[in-house]
């Protein structure tokens, strides 16, 4: 057995010893768990940024060389369409995905490098209940993507 082969086998084992967060989101769910899917689950819940397909698959296949690309499509597909996952467009061209957090958050998006900062913030959470009231209605979800320059650091 190559090194390589030597230390996927030992991070794989690794990985698939514990349960991830997204992983258990899945079981509550009812879903069948393979261990590439196991794989991917745990690259999204590690993650601290907003990976796009490209990146999820890079990610995974360090654990687990074997995963291919149409793997981690339907599998974020899958996870989507359970609830458990959740898809942005941050305008370039790119879907980008982060587990659902049980904590509302909106995201604010460096037009120059592309960075993602994550914000909350409850006035602007109460001005928007507030103005869905005006509107007639009682608000249930939102979505807010802020994109602007950096002038300071
Ligand atoms: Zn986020």
């Amino acid at each position: 057995m190559t090194l390589y082969g030597k230390q996927m086998t030992i991070n794989l084992r690794s990985v698939l010893n514990e349960m991830s967060r997204l992983e258990a989101l899945c079981i509550e769910k009812g879903m069948r768990m393979t261990d590439q899917r196991r794989v991917i689950a745990r690259v999204l819940s590690d993650a601290l940024d907003h990976p796009a397909v490209d990146e999820v698959h890079k990610r995974s296949m360090d654990i687990d060389p074997r995963i291919s690309i149409a793997t981690v499509y339907r599998t974020l597909r899958m996870f989507e369409e359970a609830g458990i996952l959740e898809r942005h467009d941050f305008r370039d061209g790119r879907s980008r995905y982060e587990p659902m957090h049980d904590e509302h958050h909106d995201h604010l998006i460096d037009i120059e490098t592309g960075t993602v900062t994550e914000f909350h913030d409850p006035e602007l959470e109460a001005l928007q209940k507030r103005i869905a009231e005006r509107l007639g209605f009682d608000l249930v979800d939102h979505r807010m993507e802020l994109y602007g320059k950096r002038t300071k650091h």
